[in-house]
């Protein structure tokens, strides 16, 4: 069963995922390519998916986000398709107005997943499969930091323990990886 996130959870989740990923600013790696702005800001590029209660807590602190309105016939499915009881797209008002506190999950995570192996175990963070061609991070993994690899697991520990459905959902987008590779 699915627990509701409180205020105090969220916080500590904004805590634990504070830290960036690497010793840079890697938005300096893709933002000449991409008209000045980091690509996975650009909402055509990357909608973050908000907890419904996040969404709720970011609304009393900040005027940034609001909820994403799709232009496009494909856009209006994919929302219809990805939003749940849970979670829902969201849009900021671009980089310029960025509030480093009131970025998201989705803003602080990208562009890592949690990844379950065959046994059903956490065994750590995958790269999104969608951005491996976009984001350049994919060429410098050895610029991770590993303080933020370990706050992001612990994250993902606390989601999995409030959110079984999240583990399902990271279970069946890890065995689909390992088909599409050919690891299954
Ligand atoms: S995470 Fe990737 S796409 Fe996003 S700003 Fe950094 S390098 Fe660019
Ligand atoms: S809130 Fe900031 S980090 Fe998140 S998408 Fe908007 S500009 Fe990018």
């Amino acid at each position: 069963m699915s627990i509701e996130f409180s205020d105090t959870d969220i916080q500590n989740f904004y805590k634990l995922l504070s830290l960036n990923l690497t010793a840079y600013n890697c938005g300096n790696l893709c933002a000449p390519e991409n008209g000045g702005e980091p690509y996975c800001c650009i909402v055509e590029n990357a909608v973050p998916l908000l907890y419904r209660e996040e969404f709720k807590y970011l609304q009393n602190r900040s005027t940034i986000w609001s909820r994403w309105k799709p232009k496009t016939k494909h856009n209006k499915k994919l929302k219809s398709e990805g939003e749940s009881r849970t979670a829902i797209f969201s849009e900021c008002k671009g980089v310029q107005f960025c509030e480093r506190e009131n970025r998201s999950i989705s803003c602080r995570t990208f562009p890592l997943e949690p990844y379950i192996d065959e046994k059903g175990r956490f065994s750590g963070l995958i790269f999104m499969k969608e951005f491996r061609g976009k984001c350049p991070l994919i060429k410098r993994l050895a610029d991770f930091q590993q303080k933020t690899i370990d706050n992001h697991y612990k994250f993902w520990c606390l989601i999995f323990e409030k959110r079984p459905d999240e583990f399902e959902l990271y279970k069946s987008t890890s065995k689909g990886w390992r088909i599409s590779s050919g690891k299954t």
